[in-house]
């Protein structure tokens, strides 16, 4: 079976949780909302995941932020988004369950189309026309700083900005 990326080290005895400085690093780069918490740190692409290094391990920042708030994941499980919004780190919105059942899940929500979800505590209120929306992801090079850079060309959310170009993904999957 294959593990998700945090439970690949050490994984004799109880898995390894975060460091101090990891947990204090991933508070740094979450962005608190009344509805999604977005991660504002490096998103592993083409997945579309946060993620960062704490002490040589990779995390996936939703991972980590279910660890810190539950405790240690079982290999072999991994760490669902109820919201589909795979940059929320918010514990809440966040699911253990079996990569089937993930999948499942994503497909049964259909997933990509913001606004298709009915939790109201999930955020998808950016609302941007078409032609805006090409300009964004045309300008988008993955680089540090940039969903902030555009989110000012534009003048509108950074999150906005997150949404348009995560959606680029979600089309072709
Ligand atoms: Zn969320």
């Amino acid at each position: 079976m294959k593990l998700g990326l945090a439970a690949g080290a050490g994984a004799v005895g109880a898995p390894a949780l975060l460091s101090v400085q990891a947990v204090s690093r991933l508070r740094a780069r979450t962005r608190v909302t009344d509805g999604c918490w977005w991660w504002t740190g490096t998103i592993r692409r083409p997945q579309g995941y946060g993620w960062f290094r704490d002490d040589g391990r990779r995390w996936y920042a939703h991972r980590a932020a279910w660890a810190v708030a539950n405790g240690a994941i079982a290999p072999g499980l991994y760490v669902c988004h109820r919201c589909d919004n795979r940059l929320c780190v918010r514990p809440e919105h966040l699911f253990l369950g079996p990569h089937a059942d993930n999948v499942r899940d994503a497909a049964s929500k259909g997933r990509l189309r913001p606004g298709g979800n009915a939790d109201p505590s999930i955020d998808r209120r950016p609302k941007l026309n078409a032609e805006i929306a090409g300009e964004v992801r045309a300008a988008f090079t993955g680089a540090w700083g940039d969903y902030a850079r555009l989110a000012r060309t534009f003048g509108v959310s950074s999150q906005a900005v997150r949404d348009i170009v995560l959606g680029r993904h979600y089309r072709h999957g």
